[in-house]
């Protein structure tokens, strides 16, 4: 990739004619760890050097290649393990597989099972948002009503009538019913 969208910099502090304004220009933080390849950029958040054919060499990849004293494949990642990307002492890099770069990058969520709070079922939820085991579920679950648990709703009931019962909570008697026969299929 000949693509660049870094900032120009110099290799001291001085500006670079291309026209940069001073918020442009950083000075790069370390010192050169090739200067026999001339000026240092930082393109893509990398700092890397030109190519005599106008390829741009990321520092990383170099210092890398210069370790297993070969060249990198394309498929071969160099990560940097402490997040700085222009850190490129041998310690903090690591080679990696295009794959596994990226999963370093992008952690998947792991997902785990739930408790679906209406029917108290342990189920695995297709993504970690899901809260409740089915649409039916999640119907009951949003109501606004702040429902007993079952076993005050059964005492209720038996002290009572579920006509009762639902006008104390101020909904209908078929949600009572439904409370009971919901929380049934545990
Ligand atoms: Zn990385
Ligand atoms: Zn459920």
């Amino acid at each position: 990739m000949s693509q660049i969208r870094g900032t120009l910099v110099a290799r001291d502090s001085t500006v670079n004619a291309a026209g940069a304004t001073p918020s442009q220009v950083r000075i790069l933080p370390t010192e050169p760890l090739f200067p026999e390849m001339g000026k240092r950029r930082i393109v893509n958040g990398y700092i890397a050097y030109w190519s005599r054919n106008r390829q741009t060499l990321y520092e990383h990849r170099l210092v890398m290649e210069n370790i297993i004293n070969r060249k990198l494949s394309p498929n071969e990642h160099v990560h940097h393990i402490n997040g700085n990307k222009m850190d490129n002492n041998p310690s903090n890099l690591e080679v990696l597989t295009n794959k596994e770069h990226s999963a370093k990058h992008h952690p998947k969520k792991e997902i785990h099972p739930k408790k679906c709070p209406t029917c108290l079922k342990i189920f695995n939820p297709s993504i970690n948002k899901i809260k409740y085991c089915s649409s039916k579920c999640a119907c009951f679950g949003r109501r606004k009503v702040e429902r007993p648990s079952l076993e005050d709703l059964k005492i209720l009931v038996s002290q009572s009538n579920r006509c009762k019962v639902a006008r104390d909570f101020g909904v209908s008697e078929t949600a009572v019913r439904k409370w009971l026969k919901v929380k049934m299929y545990k």
